[in-house]
């Protein structure tokens, strides 16, 4: 499903962002820290591999949000995750 948004969203866990992780163009890292999953657009996010690595860590240690006030109330980690992209899932 095409994604107006998706350059908007962390690769990771896929929550929304204010500013887009990679950019307008897609190529200039913000270095910005996800507020959900901890990601640095820019260095843990750079390949599909990365991505796949730091998410499993992050599910496995219970997918907890940084910046835990941010959390919303009826939040789920796996209705979130369809925001990714397809190339990051
Ligand atoms: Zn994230």
């Amino acid at each position: 499903m095409p994604n107006n948004n998706e350059k908007m969203v962390c690769r990771v866990c896929g929550l929304i962002q204010l500013d887009p992780p990679w950019g307008e163009d897609g190529k200039s890292p913000s270095y910005e820290i996800c507020s959900c999953c901890g990601v640095e657009f820019g260095y843990e996010d750079s390949s599909v591999n990365g991505v796949a690595t730091y998410r499993k860590k992050w599910l496995e240690g219970g997918a907890n949000w940084v910046d835990a006030k941010e959390r919303p109330s009826n939040w789920s980690a796996e209705v979130q995750m369809k925001n990714v992209p397809t190339e990051f899932m």
